[in-house]
């Protein structure tokens, strides 16, 4: 059997880093639990990535958006920085024969979605397609050093297609 691992993002291990008021925490106390025990049932290990909002805006905070967050470059260095991180963790991975499987973000975070994320439209926030600037920033990095690994994102009101990507993603390892 291949060594596999994947990265989350840190809420997905500990919802508690999340705003308190939004539905996730609420529907999923401690951890989103169906996912996680998903990847450890198939014998893969996981990387926990850096929540930049609670680094940067602290907990708890208030809710915001990918438009705010592009503006404040503390926090888009933040993510820089734990991108980084992120990337010089798979190479290492990639070059000890471990495969990255995939990474896992959350669906309409402004720093953490990937195929929805919240943002600033004439004065209104609205869910848009598109990702988070953490993903944004962290996909830029992994496109310069030329790696390619699926990105997905859960949703809380999608978890059996959200299993299922993550399934289809695991069975393709072999
Ligand atoms: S910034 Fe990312 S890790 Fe932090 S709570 Fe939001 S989705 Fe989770």
């Amino acid at each position: 059997m291949k060594r596999r691992v994947v990265f989350v993002s840190k809420c997905m291990l500990n919802t508690n880093v999340m705003i308190p008021t939004i539905t996730t925490p609420k529907k999923y106390p401690g951890n989103v639990t169906e996912p996680i025990v998903l990847i450890l049932n198939n014998k893969v290990g996981i990387e926990q990535m850096e929540c930049p909002e609670k680094i940067i805006l602290g907990w708890p905070r208030s809710k915001t958006n990918k438009t705010e967050l592009s503006k404040n470059q503390e926090f888009v260095k933040e993510c820089e920085r734990i991108a980084d991180e992120v990337i010089k963790k798979i190479k290492d991975y990639l070059k000890n024969d471990v495969e990255v499987s995939f990474i896992l973000g959350k669906r309409g975070s402004p720093s953490c979605g990937f195929l929805e994320t919240h943002k600033e439209i004439n004065g209104e926030v609205k869910l848009v397609k598109g990702s988070g600037v953490f993903i944004d920033i962290l996909r830029e990095g992994m496109k310069k050093e030329g790696i390619d690994i699926p990105i997905i994102d859960f949703e809380h009101e999608d978890v059996d297609s959200c299993l299922g990507e993550i399934k289809k993603k695991l069975t393709n390892d072999y």
